[in-house]
């Protein structure tokens, strides 16, 4: 056949119009449904579990989620969290989104050692160094500045409304293989893997970097929810307020290859007490059992950090999105954003001939 057949059989779909599809609906599958759909692109979504679930395999129904700078990352990884800043503080101006700013309280063992999360001052809002006689005398330094925190109990089902709206599609299935998901679109050539730890054992991908680790948060409900607390350190705890639960959340454990999907009541007792010792004013020594529940789900890790990388298959391109702990919410609309430009540059690559 030459270039001008005319025959109307098996006319192609154009490049342009063919859908991009996502494996994974957690935030990071999700977040990039979004940004690509208020760019134009056409989207679906293939997912076990999809916003609304609550499976402890599912992290992105469990997260904290606060926005707090990361610190050891590089400058590209910075500017993904800023990115982050950015939407999620567009989106707070919408109480249905459940993105609340809060007043955040941070306080270190020691003095912040190079590439600490200190670089997150030239992204949040009224930073400023505490002065000795405004935290306990136990800490080396402390801050206090304006962040984000995401009510994932709201977020989640407000993002599969947006994506709904914008006419993007979820299909609820589990894939054995990138491959099945192939044959399942036979037109798409753009796909995103965001399948959390679903790479771990995805046939076809198989990335041994990926294992499980189980975080068990204590939520604690009190109209005393507009200050985040934060101790870096040994004794790493926090206490993340959910305005729009009426709560706080606190924590933190990480326990490496854990499923357990038991409450431990030792580990809720010891976070209750670390977050006393961080917070009196918030969280009281011994809250009453009916204002106490527990938050069970399993991080998304991966040795090495987190892939976010774009990779030419034959005729597909393949972008891959997963390994995000303990930070995919602080990551979610940067790595969105970061999806949208390489599904922009594969497109540019088919159509330019
Ligand atoms: C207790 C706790 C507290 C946290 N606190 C914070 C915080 O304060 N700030 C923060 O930024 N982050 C926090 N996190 C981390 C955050 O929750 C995760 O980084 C984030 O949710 C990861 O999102 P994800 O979309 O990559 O993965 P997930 O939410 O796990 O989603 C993975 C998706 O892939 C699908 N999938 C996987 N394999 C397959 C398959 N084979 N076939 C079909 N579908 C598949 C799943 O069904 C799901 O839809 C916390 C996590 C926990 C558990």
């Amino acid at each position: 056949m030459g270039e001008c057949d005319h025959s109307t059989n098996d006319i192609p779909v154009p490049f342009a119009q063919r859908p991009i599809i996502i494996l994974g609906a957690g935030i990071i599958g999700c977040a990039a449904a979004r940004q690509l759909l208020l760019k134009g692109f056409e989207v679906n979504l293939v997912a076990e579990f999809l916003p609304g679930d609550q499976d402890i395999h599912y992290a992105s129904a469990w997260a904290g989620a606060a926005w707090h700078a990361a610190g050891g990352i590089t400058p590209d990884q910075r500017y993904i969290q800023a990115v982050t800043h950015r939407i999620l503080l567009q989106m707070a101006r919408e109480p249905e989104s459940g993105v609340s700013v809060v007043d955040a309280r941070e306080y270190l063992e020691q003095e912040p050692i190079p590439n600490s999360a200190l670089w997150g001052k030239t992204v949040v809002s009224k930073f400023r160094n505490l002065s000795p006689e405004q935290y306990p005398s136990e800490f080396a330094c402390a801050w206090a500045y304006e962040t984000l925190v995401t009510d994932p109990t709201r977020h989640m089902p407000y993002l599969k409304r947006q994506i709904q709206m914008l006419g993007g599609h979820f299909i609820r299935r589990k894939v054995d293989s990138l491959h099945e998901l192939y044959d399942m679109f036979p037109d798409s050539r753009i796909f995103i893997n965001a399948s959390g730890l679903g790479s771990k054992t995805l046939a076809d991908v198989l990335d041994d970097r990926c294992f499980p680790e189980r975080g068990q948060n204590v939520f604690l409900r009190t109209d005393r929810c507009l200050t985040m607390y934060f101790r870096n350190g040994q004794e790493y705890t926090y206490v993340i307020p959910r305005p729009h639960s009426g709560g706080v959340v606190l924590g933190g454990v990480k326990q490496q290859d854990n499923l357990s999907p038991d409450v431990d009541l030792e580990i809720a007792r010891d976070e209750i007490a670390r977050a006393h010792r961080l917070a009196p004013d918030i969280v009281p020594a011994n809250p009453p059992e009916s204002a106490i529940s527990h938050i069970i789900g399993i991080r998304p890790s991966r040795k090495g950090g987190f892939r976010l990388d774009s990779e030419v298959q034959g005729s597909r391109t393949l972008l891959s999105a997963y390994g995000f702990g303990g930070g995919g919410y602080a990551f979610s609309y940067g790595v969105a954003e970061a999806l949208v430009k390489m599904v922009e540059q594969a497109e540019r690559d088919n159509v330019i001939v």
